[in-house]
């Protein structure tokens, strides 16, 4: 019998992490009056209420249990912030309890968790896997002390390639972030890097540029002409040699920072790309759930004091509130679709929003066509990957 139950993933947030990166704007707290020093992250361990977040957990996902009913579960990401830091067996009782929600099977279901090699022993990645999560992403970051120093990173390359193993050694599944655009790198030297890191036998590797985001140290000490960093040159020159590397070891470029062997895609983030439904549980978390063509998107409190004291009193507080209309939808599912190499499906578009996605953008759709800028084949509109360094200027000209 076909399951008509509409696909949600679920992101749950896990605010802590052992030191503040500078470069960092996420929502992250430090959970010790004094962050941890290099090779010490797991000090912060006994100053996180680890019991009392899954209890919280529960809770949101007990009150927000209507919104579920009809939902079929293709994912569960357990994001942060730090989840390494978090006692597994915690984390695991969450995970069953989300389980339990939509009546989902262990193995049926994607369950990813982020971790930090600094926080990720054999002990712990043996402990989350026995928890029931079967794909560990890394934020490995680099593979040279220098730039990982820069990062303000915990970790060192042999603590990085330690937690690699580590996790190999428990799940079937690991995947490596990987940053670039450090000053003083070179394109050669990051595509060594990655060579190194695919030696290790990884098979999904997620390579981010390095942005300054203001509100962080690294925004500050660049407003104030203190921190050089690659040049947009650099950064496309990089970004070639990142693409040619994984080319070379059978890796695909399936999203603008993503790059798997076949078979081995994120299904969390391709659902998230593909404009799917989440629910997000935990401070800082995001959820969009749709109903009708139409979506609701929320951010809980982010605070994690306030959020466990909402909760413990039976609230569900929302730090911010939108209601997506149909041509919000749109939209989003063109900014996120349009950065995958399968582009945007735009029979599926039309089924979830009713009303046709090119009304209000007819010229600038055919003028991308013309200039080879959108490529349109059946019912898929995609931009070539040799224009995805000019992805944000095309997709711009479609809102
Ligand atoms: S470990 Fe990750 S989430 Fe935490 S501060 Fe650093 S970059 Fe941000």
């Amino acid at each position: 019998m076909m399951d008509t139950r509409s696909d949600t993933s679920v992101y749950v947030h896990f605010p802590w992490c052992a030191r503040k990166c500078p470069y960092c704007d996420f929502a992250t707290v430090v959970p010790s009056p004094a962050s941890a020093a290099p090779g010490r992250a797991l000090d912060v361990v006994a100053d996180v209420p680890h019991e009392a977040y899954a209890d919280a957990l529960v809770r949101e996902l007990e009150l927000r249990r209507d919104a579920l009913r009809g939902r079929r579960l293709v994912s569960v990401f357990f994001g942060g912030g730090t989840p390494s830091l978090w006692e597994p067996r915690a984390l695991g009782r969450v995970l069953r309890e989300l389980l339990g929600a939509f009546d989902a099977r262990v193995d049926d279901v994607e369950i990813s968790a982020e971790c930090n090699p600094s926080s990720l022993d054999e002990a712990r990645a043996a402990g989350l896997a026995e928890a029931g999560v079967h794909r560990i992403s890394l934020g490995v970051q680099s593979l040279r002390d220098e730039h990982l120093r820069f990062l303000g990173r915990l970790h060192d390359r042999a603590e990085a390639l330690r937690a690699v193993r580590a996790a190999q050694a428990v799940v079937p599944r690991v995947s490596a972030d990987l940053m670039f655009g450090m000053p003083g790198q070179t394109s050669e030297g990051l595509r060594a890097e990655i060579g190194e890191l695919l030696d290790e036998g990884l098979d999904h590797v997620s390579a981010y540029a390095l942005t300054i985001e203001p509100g962080t140290q690294f925004g500050t000490l660049h407003r104030l002409g203190r921190l050089r960093v690659a040049d947009e040159d650099a950064y496309a020159s990089m970004y070639e040699h990142a693409e040619r590397a994984f080319a070379d070891a059978g890796l695909a470029h399936y999203e603008v920072s993503n790059y798997a062997r076949s078979g081995q895609e994120a299904r969390h983030n391709l659902h998230y790309w593909r404009g799917g439904a989440y629910l997000g549980l935990g401070a800082a978390a995001v959820g969009m759930l749709d109903e009708g063509g139409r979506g609701f998107r929320w951010t809980n409190r982010k605070d994690p004091a306030r959020y466990l004291g909402a909760i413990a009193e039976g609230r569900l507080e929302h730090e911010e509130e939108e209601t997506l209309s149909a041509e919000d939808r749109i939209r989003e599912a063109l900014m996120l679709g349009l950065r995958t190499a399968e582009g945007v499906d735009l029979d599926v578009l039309e089924a979830r929003v009713a009303q046709p996605w090119i009304r209000g953008r007819e010229r600038a759709v055919a003028r991308r066509l013309d200039a080879g800028d959108l490529a349109r084949e059946g019912r898929r509109l995609r931009v070539p990957r040799e224009r995805w360094l000019r992805l944000d200027g095309i997709v711009a000209d479609l809102f």
